[in-house]
């Protein structure tokens, strides 16, 4: 990846910009210790941000015997951002400070049994909708709107390339969004919102080769190589949920036979319940929700079948995160989304378990698994994070006051 100078530029400038985030009021020479840029670099950066009013100054610190430091910080007053999570059956949409932290929300169910519902111009509607509502109150300037979309997603034409479970083809979002919301809108698949969502906030920070394992409904890996999020060549990197773990397996929705997701997605945990035990009290057969619910609370509980499933589980995601862990030689696997949510810390074990036995010794010692630290919705953080990044690369024009 042939990364250019402006590239460089960007890059170092989101780095300054996450350790004033992360740190409250923190003065440029903490800020060069941080980031290992020198003083210099760090002196034209800040300065860029405190011109682009992302950055305020904030007092002075004590430097023993020296001049006192002045400090900088985020100037969270000045600005907000727009994180949209548009779902199967929901949108979310959640609005930002500058800091990212959540300072109001918005929810539409996408009205299940109104047959259009799925109308490209019937989900734009209820995007707009709802942004228009998590906006309502806020009197002061909005950076941009980000919205992911599940699916092939090319970010740079705001084209929903292909969303599989909508039948979209060729679905110009972000046209019929600017249509409704005239703000910058930056739109993006929810992958790639929880990798850089991790990046910039959660277990990623700092680390350059991050794998973010996204167990939900579907399964796919985000993947962050070099410090730098890795899309493909046609933005559809990471749909390692359809990659072969059991030749001639399970069918899968995308017309292959025992892809990862058949065995690891919520879909695919419910059949392995329905395998071990078909008349199991656990089971929810028309309820993805309430089947891991019951699972994760029988689990804690100690309830054998449970835990039986919770081990078959991990023993067919171990050796696809194998696989990961050997070929990318990441620094950290972040298990994310809701089914690795909801069963928790004894699943993590039992991966952790099952991926040792598989992964080569060298690779798996230089990996950590974890869980997400992230407490709120990665994707509407993640996509708000979209919109930053754009304002920051923009440079600024959109952000000055
Ligand atoms: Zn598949």
């Amino acid at each position: 990846m042939k990364r250019t100078a402006r590239d460089i530029r960007t890059a170092n400038r989101y780095e300054v910009l996450r350790h004033c985030i992360g740190r409250g009021a923190v003065s440029r020479q903490e800020l060069a210790a941080a980031t290992g840029l020198s003083a210099a670099t760090v002196a034209t950066l800040v300065g860029e941000l405190l011109d682009l009013g992302i950055l305020t100054t904030g007092g002075f610190q004590d430097s023993a015997g020296g001049r006192p430091r002045g400090l900088v910080e985020v100037d969270t007053g000045r600005g907000a951002l727009v994180g949209v999570d548009v779902a199967e059956t929901y949108v979310h949409a959640e609005l930002f400070d500058l800091a990212l932290r959540v300072v109001g929300r918005a929810d539409r169910e996408l009205s299940p049994g109104s047959p259009g519902r799925y109308r490209p111009e019937a989900v734009a509607d209820v995007v707009a909708d709802a942004v228009t509502e998590v906006l309502g109150p806020y009197p002061g300037r909005v950076l941009g709107v980000g919205v992911c979309m599940p699916g092939i997603v090319d970010r740079r034409d705001g084209v929903s390339v292909y969303a599989p479970n909508w039948d979209w083809r060729e679905v110009p979002l972000r046209a019929l969004l600017a249509e409704r919301v005239e703000l910058p809108l930056y739109v993006d698949n929810p992958l790639r919102a929880c990798t850089v969502a991790e990046l910039w906030f959660g277990a990623g920070r700092g680390r350059d080769d991050v794998v973010v394992v996204n167990l939900g409904t579907g399964v796919g890996a985000g993947l962050a190589l070099g410090g730098t999020l890795h899309r493909g060549v046609s933005d559809s990197a990471g749909e390692w949920g359809h990659t072969t773990l059991v030749l001639d397996g399970r069918p899968c929705h995308c017309g292959n036979r025992g892809c990862v997701e058949a065995y690891v997605g919520a879909p695919g945990i419910m059949r392995t319940l329905r395998e071990l035990d078909p008349a199991s009290p656990l089971l929810h057969p028309d309820d993805q929700t309430a089947t891991i619910d019951a699972l994760a609370r029988a689990a804690a509980a100690g309830d054998p079948r449970a835990l039986d499933v919770l081990r078959v589980t991990a023993h067919y995601l171990g050796a696809a995160v194998a696989d990961l862990v050997n070929l990318l030689n990441p620094e950290v696997v972040v298990l994310s989304s809701w089914v690795a949510g909801k069963l928790g810390d004894p699943f993590l074990a039992e991966v952790r378990r099952a991926v040792g036995r598989r992964a080569l010794a060298g690779p798996l010692a230089a990996t950590e698994i974890v869980l997400t630290p992230i407490p709120t919705d990665p994707v509407s953080l993640g996509a708000a994070t979209f919109a930053l990044e754009g304002a920051l690369a923009s440079g600024g024009s959109r952000i000055r006051t």
